[in-house]
């Protein structure tokens, strides 16, 4: 090498002067960094390695595909694409069959609210305020969290709904509120902004990475209805819940609820390579044959990420995986309740399968969160505390404002969610520290 020094920019956070410890190497549930520490990974790297680190029958399966054909312009004419379309097919609900490929989660949300825009010849389209969607342009319009200010002001027609949070009911109702229900909320924004004019809803149907909210049974349904009503096309973003993250297949599956459309990556190819898929009803597929849909990116269907993503849908079937993260779900949603009577910084704990959220206060009774919602808020100091003791204890934490994201890979087993809970546990006295009253 030569005596030029190349700097990577850090995605979304302040370029620190600190060198970040060198990580060498992963396996199962761990990694490990260059002196040798290991770090027990309770977040599956952004809600994404749900097969765990360094998985052989992966790996076999991508140097299989590089040596037989890696790139081609039209992907589809590699048999690899079609056999991906065909599981996907297996698993995705109703009629969902049919597949655009693409790189990321930010650009399967891009070309679902293309497509939707497209068929409907509408341009409204609907998104909620505790929403990630992306980070280009239009997903990052579609974004409802602070995230998005620095694109603002963003694509033209982006109209924001308020998401069903009952721990801070917006409406400041018990459930069933009309926000919470959701069809009265959706119903009377439709009245504003006119049924005609709007494509589509975009919803994660449990959201992500903004607080992990599990809407109240009922609320997807309701939507669905209301969109069906009005020939709005429902689209679900299940770039994190996908893939048995929640224990099913799809969170939407948990209320039998079948959007006309869902986005996905991450758990697609369990992270191995950048993969997202775009799946689509016949109706929308059936109405495709004859038209002529401008999307395309020169990696769309790499058939060596299509490969991996292959191999990973066999590996979540053979080891029945799915079905584990449900049965996980209870022993991981017992031991967080544990740690809720013992902590008073924690406010709420909810989620389902692998996917659970602590909300983190500094006062139960008027739920003061413990940083603000704001990035780069001075204030969000106890939250980079807390994620650093974490680390330090060899536990590897998501952290996004004053959340938690417990969201360890699927193959986890119940000895390691007791070693990570106690490190956990040593953890929240962070937290804990900042409680009103406390000390
Ligand atoms: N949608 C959701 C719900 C996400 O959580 C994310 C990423 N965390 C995205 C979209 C964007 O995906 P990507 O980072 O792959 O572009």
């Amino acid at each position: 090498m030569g005596e030029a020094r190349g700097r990577v920019i850090q995605a979304w956070s302040r370029q620190g002067t600190q060198p970040p410890p060198r990580i060498v190497g992963g396996e199962g549930c761990r990694f490990f960094d260059a002196a040798g520490r290991s770090y027990l990974d309770f977040s599956s790297q952004l809600v994404n390695a749900n097969l765990g680190h360094s998985r052989t029958e992966i790996q076999e399966a991508v140097q299989k595909q590089v040596a037989t054909m890696a790139t081609l312009g039209r992907p589809w004419d590699v048999e690899i694409v079609d056999e991906l379309a065909d599981r996907l097919a297996e698993i995705t609900p109703g009629d969902l069959n049919s597949f655009f490929f693409a790189c990321s989660g930010t650009e399967a949300n891009e070309a679902a609210i293309r497509l939707a825009r497209a068929y409907t010849g509408r341009d409204k389209v609907i998104a909620r305020y505790r929403s990630y969607h992306g980070s280009s342009a239009g997903a990052l319009t579609l974004t409802g969290e602070p995230r998005r200010w620095v694109g603002e002001p963003g694509v033209p027609g982006v109209v924001r709904m308020l998401d069903p949070y009952t721990y801070r009911c917006p409406a400041g109702h018990p459930t069933p509120c009309p926000v919470c229900s959701g069809a009265p909320h959706l119903r009377e924004l439709l009245q504003y902004e006119g049924a005609e004019n709007v494509a589509a809803v975009i919803v994660e149907p449990i959201t992500g990475i903004n607080g992990v909210i599990v809407p109240p049974d009922g609320y997807l349904r309701a939507i669905r209805d209301v969109c069906t009503e009005h020939g709005i096309m429902l689209i679900c973003d299940e770039v994190m819940t996908g893939f048995g993250r929640t224990g099913s297949w799809f969170a939407c599956d948990r209320w039998g609820v079948v959007p006309d459309i869902i986005t996905c990556a991450k758990g697609l190819t369990a992270g191995y390579l950048p993969l997202a898929a775009v799946a689509v009803s016949d109706r929308l597929s059936g109405w495709l044959q004859d038209s002529v849909f401008p999307y395309g990116l020169t990696y769309s269907a790499h058939p060596v990420a299509c490969a991996a993503a292959v191999a990973a849908l066999q590996v979540y079937q053979k080891e029945r995986l799915v079905e584990r993260a449900d049965r996980l779900g209870a022993v991981i949603e017992a031991a967080l309740r544990e740690l809720a009577e013992r902590h008073p910084s924690i406010g709420d704990i909810r989620g389902s399968g692998c996917f659970w959220g602590i909300e983190l206060v500094t006062d139960r009774a008027t739920k003061q969160p413990l940083v603000p919602f704001n990035p780069g808020s001075a204030a969000a100091e106890p939250m980079t505390k807390l994620t650093a003791a974490a680390f330090q204890k060899g536990l590897y934490l998501l952290t996004h404002w004053n959340m938690i994201v417990v969201s360890p890979p699927l193959i986890i087993d119940e000895a390691e969610i007791r070693e990570g809970m106690a490190l956990l546990d040593e953890t929240l006295c962070v937290a804990d520290e900042y409680v009103v009253g406390s000390g």
